[in-house]
């Protein structure tokens, strides 16, 4: 059997977890599968490097710089000493090569006080570079052959949309040369998080975006099953975080979960589960640190339990827009809007419109109201738009189930619920058949969440 293995931050975040993560891969390479290996950077530190970039940026003292890098040379180093004592020389040659490429990269950054999209991509794809080393020298420490490669060299070429790219087709065929015609031999372990773009440069898949590495690689080497090694049991009805009830769900579709992650669940990256999907790979989520748990498997199936709604997940940060005042007489106003958002970066989650398209809502991430602002403007300059206003203080709830088909009475049991707690619904969209997402304000969120949680009831098993 062909098994992709993708470890998360925390699955490779020291000794004890990387020695956790390297049985898993020799018992299953042991059983005679074939195994390919994507790991992310150790927990933390691209959020490290990122915040590093953002500092020196705004004008970090000369001293800081130094003082990161030794930061991330210990961390990486002292872990390698530990889980491969006999490669500490020759590793440790190759990571000060890219700790150095990292220093250089944000020196430039400090004496332009310029970081571009493509400066941005080859910085903060640098944790994972320092990983996969360290993960490849563990595997033969213990007597298994391996080597770690970038996803630009194992064959991943995306659409080179920097800080969010998505893979293109043509990187199957280069996969399977390159990682499918090794696999049986060695373990490659690849650096999870960034492909190649036409130009040369190295461009990111979004943020988590080693999940989406992980379904890539497997669909590129037709592997017979993709597993997400992460730190929580599986797949659950709610953030974890949010709700001490969430509980694991066995089993969930790829439509379900790819609704689910893209508003909010974060436990896998929003486009991770296309590649899988195209080719019909189950994917299973399993916890690293509890590993006789059997996971939540993702699969083609739809109807797997009887459940109406399977979970509910929440984003927090986000902004409503509302734009009012349509010039009359002058059709596609709503095309120039979405046009010009997109040409700006701006990723609309959610729309509705008043039937008279003189009023159209939309939510965005708090973090891209900047970029909206100014490409409103230009909307309205034209004479397009009379008005337009921002509420940043808003959180997008949504409810999947596949049991939603066809059940009638579902949006009033939601919107009942929500009304029994005097909680005020801002704006909703039925994004699809399995799915219904709404908007309330600030702090009504979580209150939200754990309403439908109760109402059907997500915290009891079948
Ligand atoms: P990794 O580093 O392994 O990729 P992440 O932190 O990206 O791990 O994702 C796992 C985390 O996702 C969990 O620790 C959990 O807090 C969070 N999470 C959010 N929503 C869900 C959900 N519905 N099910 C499981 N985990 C979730
Ligand atoms: N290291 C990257 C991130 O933190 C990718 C990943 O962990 O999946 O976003
Ligand atoms: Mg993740």
């Amino acid at each position: 059997m062909r098994v992709v293995m993708k470890f998360g931050g925390t699955s490779v975040g020291d000794a004890s977890a990387i020695r956790k993560a390297v049985a898993f891969i020799k018992e299953s390479y042991e059983k005679g599968n074939e195994v390919a290996v994507v790991v992310s950077a150790m927990t933390k530190v691209t959020d490290q490097i990122i915040d590093a970039a953002e500092k020196i940026i705004s004008g970090a003292d000369a001293q800081f710089l130094e003082t990161f890098i030794d930061g991330l040379r210990k961390r990486h180093i002292d872990t390698l000493k530990e889980v491969a004592p006999d490669y500490v020389a020759e590793v440790s040659d190759h990571l000060e090569v890219r700790l150095m490429r990292l220093k250089d990269m944000l020196a430039a950054v400090q004496n332009l006080r310029e970081l571009t999209p493509r400066s941005r991509d080859y910085i903060i794809s640098i944790g994972e570079k320092l990983s996969a080393p360290i993960v490849s020298a563990a595997l033969r420490q213990i007597g298994i052959p391996s080597f770690q490669i970038s996803g630009c060299d194992a064959g991943i070429m995306t659409n080179g949309v920097h800080g969010n790219a998505s893979a293109l087709p043509e990187s199957y065929p280069r996969i399977a040369e390159r990682i499918g015609s090794r696999l049986g031999k060695e373990i490659p372990v690849i650096q999870g998080f960034a492909g190649c773009s036409k130009d040369g440069s190295i461009a990111t898949l979004g943020r988590s975006g080693s999940d989406y590495s992980g379904a890539i690689i497997g669909a590129g080497v037709d592997a017979d099953e993709v597993i997400i090694w992460t730190d929580v049991d599986g797949v659950m009805t709610t953030d974890p975080r949010l709700i001490l009830e969430a509980r694991v769900i066995d089993s969930i579709s790829f439509i379900e979960m790819m609704e689910m992650s893209y508003f909010g669940a974060k436990v896998i990256h929003s486009r991770a589960l296309l590649p899988a999907m195209e080719k019909d790979i189950p994917v299973y989520v399993r916890n690293t640190f509890n590993p006789t748990h059997p996971g939540t498997l993702i699969s083609r199936k739809t109807h797997a339990d009887k459940r109406i709604v399977k979970a509910v997940s929440l984003i927090k940060n986000s902004c409503l827009i509302s734009v009012t005042g349509f010039a009359t007489g002058r059709p596609g106003v709503a095309g120039e809007i979405f046009s010009a958002l997109a040409d700006a970066g701006v990723n609309v989650m959610l729309i509705s419109q008043g039937s008279s398209e003189l009023n159209i809502s939309m939510i965005i991430t708090e973090e891209e109201i900047g970029m909206a602002e100014t490409a409103l403007k230009k909307v309205q300059e034209s004479g397009a738009i009379r008005q337009y206003t921002f509420s940043s203080d808003v959180q997008v709830v949504s409810v999947v189930g596949a049991g939603m088909r066809g059940t009638p009475g579902t949006l009033a049991r939601i919107f009942k619920s929500l009304g029994e707690r005097k909680i005020n619904v801002v704006m909703i969209s039925q994004g699809s058949e399995v799915n219904v997402s709404f908007v309330v304000n600030g702090n009504d969120g979580i209150k939200a969440v754990r309403a439908l949680h109760e109402e059907f009831q997500l915290d009891k098993e079948e």
